[in-house]
C-alpha cells in the first residue's frame, strides 16, 4: 500500500496543469479536483442570474447568494470522472466557453467567494489522495501539501493549446480572441488582491514548453514516487 498525499499544481492557464493532473490521478487512483471549474461554475451562475456581464458586476448580489450556492464534485458513472456540480446540477459542459472564460477572473477576485471555494476544497482534501490544480492551491488552499508544482509555458504556446481545444467545440473561435483572453486572465489572476497567482516558495518549477506529455508525466512522477512509497 502507498502513502496518500496531496499534490498541488498551480500555474497560468493552458500550461498543461489539468491534462497532467488527470493522467497522474488515473495512475495513482487519486481524486482529481479542477478548482478552476468551481470558479467557472460560479461565473456561469452569475451570468445566468444577470449579476455579471462585460460592463457590469453586481458583486453584492452574488455574495448574498453564497448560502444558496452549493458546489461539489460528483463522479460521472459513464466516464468515471469527478465533475463539478452546482446545486446538484452538472455544469461541466457549460463552463468552458469563452463567455465564461472572459468573466471568470473577475469573479475570482471576490474574497468572500474565494473563502467559500477554499472551504469546499479543504473538505475534498481531508482524506488526502487528491491532486488539485488551480492558482492558489500550493499557496493558500494546501500550503502543507506534500508536493507542489508550478507550471509555466510561453503565452503563445498556451494560446495555441487553448485555441486547439476550444476550436473542437466552437468553430467560430479565433486564435486572437483566445490569446486576448489568456492575457486578460494572466493579468487579473496575478495582480488581484486576494490569493493572487504566484509560485509557492517550495513549489517545483516546471517549464512545459519543449516537453511532450509523456516526458512531463515522467518528470512529475520522479518527484512524486519517492513520497508515496516512503513510510510504508
Ligand atoms: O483553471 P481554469 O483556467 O479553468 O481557471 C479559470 C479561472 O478561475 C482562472 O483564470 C482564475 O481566475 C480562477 N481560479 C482561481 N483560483 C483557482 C482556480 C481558478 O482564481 N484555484
Amino acid at each position: 500500500m502507498s502513502n496518500k498525499i496531496i499534490i498541488a499544481i498551480d500555474g497560468t492557464s493552458s500550461t498543461g496543469k489539468s491534462t497532467l493532473a488527470k493522467r497522474i490521478s488515473k495512475k495513482l487512483n487519486y481524486k482529481y479536483i479542477d478548482s478552476g471549474a468551481m470558479y467557472r461554475a460560479l461565473t456561469y451562475y452569475a451570468i445566468h442570474q444577470k449579476y455579471i456581464s462585460k460592463n457590469h458586476f453586481d458583486k453584492i448580489k452574488l455574495i448574498n447568494d453564497i448560502p444558496y450556492i452549493y458546489i461539489d464534485f460528483r463522479k460521472n458513472s459513464t466516464n468515471n470522472k469527478y465533475e463539478v456540480h452546482l446545486n446538484g446540477i452538472p455544469y461541466e459542459n457549460k463552463i468552458r466557453s469563452l463567455a465564461v472564460s472572459n468573466l471568470v477572473s473577475e469573479i475570482a477576485t471576490v474574497d468572500e467567494l474565494r473563502q467559500q471555494m477554499v472551504r469546499v476544497q479543504h473538505t475534498l482534501g481531508l482524506k488526502k489522495g487528491v491532486i488539485m490544480d488551480g492558482r492558489d492551491i500550493g499557496t493558500v488552499v494546501f500550503p502543507d501539501a506534500e508536493i507542489k508544482f508550478y507550471l509555466e509555458a510561453t503565452m503563445e504556446l498556451r494560446a495555441k493549446r487553448r485555441f486547439d481545444e476550444l476550436f473542437q467545440i466552437d468553430k467560430n473561435i479565433t486564435y486572437e480572441e483566445v490569446l486576448a483572453n489568456i492575457k486578460l486572465r494572466d493579468n487579473q489572476d496575478t495582480n488581484r488582491k486576494h490569493s493572487p497567482l504566484k509560485k509557492a516558495k517550495d513549489a517545483i518549477l516546471i517549464n512545459t514548453d519543449n516537453l511532450t506529455l509523456d516526458e512531463l508525466e515522467l518528470k512529475l512522477f520522479n518527484y512524486i514516487n519517492p513520497l508515496i512509497t516512503k513510510n510504508l
